[in-house]
């Protein structure tokens, strides 16, 4: 039984080591929100609502999460008994959408419920993989030479994956200039949703960089539209946006609209979804990857975690933390050697939070039940 006491949801401000910059937004700093949560015999779970500070990537930002978090889904969580995930899950199932501040209290119940069991995160499911391959997301969609710069820096941690973000504006100059000088790194390109159907001849012209996967050409909602490009490219398409649940992959499926699909547990509606979520689209022969929304090293372990079961058949997208932040909020950063991370196999994340530099980057909190 998992009982909590009380939660404190925390709004940090991380500084990025170079700006990301995407066709949504460009950003110096990360907004990220924390949930630390305690329990009845000492236990401390944690976790993090996938959030930026304006809902420009996601409809959530750190100015909902925190309200939905505090008023609708922790109150009743406090000195209730909790059995399983399922029991938790049930309390909130009532509220719409909101995938991220969900993702955050189930992530911050299994924390707490693998370190009671004494097993790493993962066995909570069906996890066995030892290591992760990883990919890296780079973030300037306008900045070649910034681009070429991180690419260079990127190259010694062996990445499995190298994606760039693209605009219509800037693709072809900004793939050329990374083949002519990155020939062979296995490279893969996001659009972010800035192309339109009618630019699939444009997006034709993009087969001959030789990428793993062009992600999300068109708008989330133009299925069809992306059934048109996948069958005129011969770059296989990823879809990002576009999946939300898990009736989305036969759909997909059957529409041929992609061969690869990037699934994020906030936009899936917590782990749990993102798992079955996961395993439909492998079940419909489609390719899964967990995808990354630039989290702190919090949201980043459960990815790890994620990552370590069958579902996900293609490098994640985790960056080293180290890469990301000038101070990230574990103690001993994510690390990627050889494009590869090793899974913790130690009871609950494995990864120790650094309370002091966690502190130090909260810029305001909530308290639901007692503090700590
Ligand atoms: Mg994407």
């Amino acid at each position: 039984m998992v009982r909590f006491t009380g939660f404190e949801i925390l709004h940090l401000r991380l500084r990025l080591r170079s700006p990301f910059t995407t066709g949504y937004c460009s950003l110096r700093e990360k907004d990220a929100v924390i949930l630390r949560a305690r329990t009845e015999d000492g236990h401390t779970g944690y976790g993090e609502a996938p959030v930026f500070g304006r809902p420009d990537y996601l409809p959530e930002s750190v100015d909902t999460v925190i309200p939905v978090l505090s008023r609708h889904i922790l109150p009743p969580l406090v000195e209730r008994e909790l059995g399983s995930v399922q029991e938790l899950i049930s309390t909130y199932a009532w509220v719409a959408g909101n995938g991220a501040a969900k993702t955050a209290v189930e992530q911050a119940f299994l924390d707490v419920r693998s370190q009671m069991t004494g097993v790493p995160l993962h066995r909570l499911w069906d996890g066995r993989r030892r290591h992760i391959e990883a990919g890296t997301s780079i973030g300037s969609a306008t900045d070649l030479e910034r681009t070429l710069h991180e690419i260079d820096a990127a190259i010694p941690y062996g990445y499995r994956r190298f994606k760039i973000k693209i605009t219509p504006e800037t693709a072809q100059s900004m793939l050329q200039a990374v083949r002519d000088r990155f020939a062979h790194v296995p490279l893969s390109a996001d659009a972010n949703g800035a192309y339109r159907v009618t630019d699939v001849d444009e997006l034709v012209r993009l087969d001959r960089f030789g990428l793993l996967c062009i992600e999300q050409p068109l708008p989330p909602g133009d299925l069809l539209g992306h059934a048109r490009v996948a069958g005129a490219l011969s770059t296989p398409i990823c879809l990002d946006e576009s999946v939300e649940r898990a009736e989305d992959a036969a759909t997909i499926a059957h529409l041929r609209a992609a061969s690869m699909v990037s699934i994020k547990p906030a936009r899936a509606g917590g782990p749990s979804a993102a798992l079955s979520l996961a395993a439909e689209c492998r079940s419909q022969g489609l390719e899964t990857w967990c995808g990354g929304m630039l989290e702190t090293g919090i949201g980043r372990a459960l990815c790890v975690h994620l990552s370590a079961c069958e579902a996900f058949s293609l490098p994640a997208e985790i960056s080293s933390t180290a890469q990301t932040f000038e101070q990230d909020v574990l103690k001993a950063p994510i690390e990627v050697a050889d494009g590869r991370i090793d899974v913790p196999q130690s009871s609950g994340r494995g990864y120790e939070v650094d309370e002091d530099v966690l502190g130090r980057l909260v810029v305001g909190s909530t308290v639901v039940g007692r503090p700590g």
